[in-house]
């Protein structure tokens, strides 16, 4: 007989203070519901799984076990596995001069977030972030007690004058952004943007969190330079990669390219959260940059992307109010739809949901101030057929609304 389950006691765990209000997020309710089987969900960002490279990732898991199996199950190393970080270093070299010395493998960026965070964070520090932004940076931002800011933006990303006024208003500790293809709107900022930016982050000494897990799902090919590559500004960068949208989000792999003393306070963040990352994922993804070809893979994905971009855009124009504003994003996974005046996306989720489609209501991505009418829909995960049905659907609902 199974011991019997001892009685629940009244006992409640007393949590950081950080965490209080954290423990239930509504987005987990919207995800549960987006989850439905009858639902056409737009509401993640999750990449198609049809499109991953499944034969050749399970070739060079096979020929990691098989021809450096101890050392894959091993303990690594914090800063990450050597092979790794010389691949890393090429890939980014095509866009700013890069040598593996100046990479730390994170488990994915999220976890690149959350190590910066740990690195750099006091309890009170001001950081910057676009408004809107990355809703789970915020809260790697926030579980260190930061306060988030978030700085204007238009059509071309974050503006340099609110940036600089903030700046000087705000004494912020850093600032956070996502210029290519950015999370949730899919704006991405010019080359001139990139360095008025720049410009201004050198005359305040401010160091930027770049994060730029997007940027190589370029639709027309077009590849925006980091502003890690402006002038002066590779050391004050801590530039964030990612295997997640170009290979698979499961093996969690990412990198930070940092320079100088800060390195090191990377690597001992990161051995205080994990040690290291996985010996064999990383050495696997070393091995598959090294012998596959990623670029041809990422070719082949946004082909699929581009077409149901292409359809999204299309379906949507017909069905949004007259007032609404709509990004057409030139890469990425994200759409992003200001509904206007009168309307509220979190409001009209439940009949949305009950017709058999869902999306992410745009409010979570607002440090302050949210614009409720917004919401951002991923276009990357449905065949174009079932997206213009799925949008068909949401026009009703918003017509409804209307
Ligand atoms: N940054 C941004 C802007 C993202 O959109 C995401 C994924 N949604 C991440 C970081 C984290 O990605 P991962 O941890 O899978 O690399």
């Amino acid at each position: 007989m199974p011991p019997s389950s001892p009685t629940p006691s009244a006992f409640t765990f007393p949590v950081a203070a950080r965490y209080a209000g954290m423990a239930s997020s509504p987005l987990k309710d919207i995800f549960a519901l987006a989850a439905k089987p009858d639902v056409v969900s737009f509401a993640g960002g999750i990449p198609d799984p049809s499109l991953f490279a499944l034969e050749d990732i399970a070739e060079c898991y096979d020929w990691v076990l098989t021809h450096q199996g101890t050392r894959a199950l091993q303990y690594g190393v914090s800063e990450g596995e050597a092979e790794l970080r010389e691949q890393a270093a090429r890939r980014l070299s095509r866009d700013l001069a890069t040598d593996a010395s100046q990479i730390r493998i994170t488990s994915g960026s999220q976890e690149g977030l959350f190590v910066a965070a740990e690195a750099l964070l006091e309890p009170g520090d001001v950081v910057l972030v676009e408004s809107p932004t990355y809703l789970a940076a915020v809260q790697a931002f926030a579980v260190h007690g930061a306060r988030m800011v978030g700085v204007e933006t238009d059509d071309g990303g974050v503006l340099p004058d609110a940036l600089d006024r903030a700046i000087r208003l705000h004494r912020p500790r850093l600032v956070y952004l996502i210029p290519t293809f950015q999370n949730p709107t899919g704006r991405s900022m010019s080359a001139e943007r990139r360095a008025q930016v720049a410009e201004v982050l050198r005359r305040y000494d401010v160091p930027l969190i770049e994060d730029d897990p997007y940027g190589e799902l370029s639709f027309d090919g077009h590849r925006f330079a980091p502003i890690a590559a402006e002038p002066g500004m590779s050391g004050r960068t801590l530039l964030m990669k990612s295997m997640s949208k170009l290979m698979s989000p499961g093996v969690r792999i990412g990198w930070i390219r940092a320079e100088g003393p800060i390195l090191d306070t990377l690597a001992v963040a990161k051995a205080a959260i994990s040690m290291q990352s996985s010996v064999v994922d990383q050495l696997t993804v070393a091995r598959y940059l090294e012998t596959k070809d990623l670029d041809a893979h990422v070719r082949r994905v946004i082909e699929v992307y581009r077409a149901r971009r292409d359809a999204m855009a299309a379906a949507l124009t017909p069905v949004l109010p007259a007032q609404a504003h709509v990004t057409r994003p030139e890469g990425g996974m994200f759409l992003w739809a200001a509904l206007g005046e009168g309307y509220d996306a979190q409001l009209m989720l439940d009949d949305a949901v009950a017709a058999g489609v869902a999306y992410l209501p745009g409010w979570s991505f607002y440090a302050e101030d949210p614009d409720l009418s917004t919401m951002r829909l991923s276009f990357v995960t449905h065949s174009p057929e079932v997206i213009e049905q799925a949008v068909g659907r949401l026009g009703e609902v918003i017509a409804r609304q209307g």
